[in-house]
């Protein structure tokens, strides 16, 4: 037991923090490249087009009310979520062995997934990426997990991934570790591995049981293709793996504070999925008791609907833009003779640039040209806009030199 007066302040959430700073920052030219969530080119929030017309067609659906949803959400959301993943003819769904659970966006699927897995099936230890997304070790702390422990990743040197050090670290992981996945766009580097990469990987965790849990926050977000963006897991799942994935809508709908996740379960044998779904309703159950309604219900609308869902044009709409941005401060960097090589801001994907500027390179950057960014030098590229482009890449350039 610990006294209430005795309690000691809890670390400060890097990100929130520096966005904070961001906005009490009065400076004319800030720049806020810290959290990661979508900006147009004018700075502002977007709310994709056929999201606000969903919304306003639901609004106006007399049939629609606010009764409790089921614990594990909206079958139409959930099983529509599960074939955007898969691909609605893969061999899992149409074996009836994947099925999907609507959760509290990405972090609540995490979290739903990490605690069936610790509590229900004794699951202990976990291994994420190094560097990786700075929630996943508390999320599956917090799950029941005991054992966290790091697989190399990121070959700061050469600014590409660490694939041996990877796979040697699967080779040496206990039988039944979880090994925690970014299923694209990996967070914070924007470094992913290949196709044939991938295939070595899964040939590891296949071999020394291990169980893949893949996090997909980025689903088209990344290459403007879903189906691109999916190719990891269903690749894995094609090769009959057992596995989970977390899945975002934050990103790709732009539904960032709705709150709309699913978690896809994948299993071996058909017969088993009424006992595991039984189970996962105990999970929701004792978590939240169930989700909410509203952002699920626009995915669900979305997705099902094929005229709608050909206005998704906005992921690429995002995902293009983000492109030209970083092919934007490439191109800048280079023409100023920026010290380096960059060309790792354009071979990266996804929301996030690793640009390998150092802790103090960072400060400097904060405290001279008031453009925040985290202490490890990811940046977002959305908030790099072609108005603050010059400024950005002259400031770097400053920095580095
Ligand atoms: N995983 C990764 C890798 C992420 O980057 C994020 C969002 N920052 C999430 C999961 C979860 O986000 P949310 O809970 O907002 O869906």
């Amino acid at each position: 037991m610990c006294g209430i007066n005795s309690m000691k302040l809890g670390p400060p959430i890097e990100v929130f923090a520096v966005n904070k700073a961001y906005l009490d920052d009065t400076h004319p030219d800030k720049v806020n490249l810290s959290i990661g969530a979508y900006r147009t080119d004018e700075g502002k929030p977007w709310v994709l087009p056929v999201v606000r017309k969903t919304e306003l067609q639901l609004a106006n659906d007399e049939t629609l009310n606010h009764e409790y949803l089921p614990v594990l959400g909206l079958e139409a959301f959930s099983s529509a979520a599960t074939s955007m993943l898969l691909g609605a003819d893969h061999s899992a769904i149409l074996e009836g062995r994947a099925f999907g659970v609507q959760t509290l966006s990405g972090t609540g699927a995490l979290r739903v997934g990490a605690e069936f897995l610790a509590r229900q099936l004794g699951y202990k230890t976990f291994y994420f990426s190094q560097p990786t997304w700075e929630n996943h070790r508390l999320v599956f702390l917090n799950s029941g997990f005991t054992e966290p422990r790091e697989y190399r990743y990121w070959d700061a040197n050469n600014r590409t991934l660490d694939l041996n050090g990877f796979l040697e670290d699967l080779q040496g992981a206990p039988e039944n570790s979880v090994i925690i996945l970014h299923a694209c766009a990996h967070n914070p580097t924007g470094c992913d591995p290949t196709h044939e990469q991938w295939e070595k990987i899964a040939q590891v965790i296949e071999e020394k049981k291990l169980f893949p849990f893949f996090d997909s926050a980025y689903q088209g977000f990344a290459s403007g293709e879903l189906e691109k963006d999916a190719w990891a897991v269903r690749y894995f799942a094609s090769r009959g793996l057992e596995m989970v994935c977390a899945q975002s809508f934050a990103k790709n709908f732009g539904l960032y504070n709705e709150r709309v996740g699913n978690i896809t379960v994948i299993l071996k044998d058909k017969q088993d999925l009424i006992p595991v779904k039984s189970q996962l309703t105990l999970t929701v159950r004792g978590m939240y008791s169930n989700p909410p309604n509203h952002g699920g219900r626009i995915v669900a609308t979305v997705l099902n609907n094929p005229q709608l869902y050909d206005e998704k044009e906005s992921i690429r709409t995002m995902a293009n833009r983000i492109l030209s941005m970083r092919s934007g401060l490439k191109e800048r960097l280079q023409r100023l003779g920026t010290p380096g090589t960059w060309d790792h801001i354009t071979s990266q994907i996804g929301m996030f640039s690793y640009t390998g500027l150092s802790p103090r390179q960072v400060e400097h950057l904060v405290n001279n040209y008031h453009i925040y960014l985290l202490k490890s030098g990811r940046i977002n590229m959305c908030g790099i806009s072609t108005k603050n482009i010059d400024y950005v890449a002259k400031a770097i350039n400053e920095t580095v030199l």
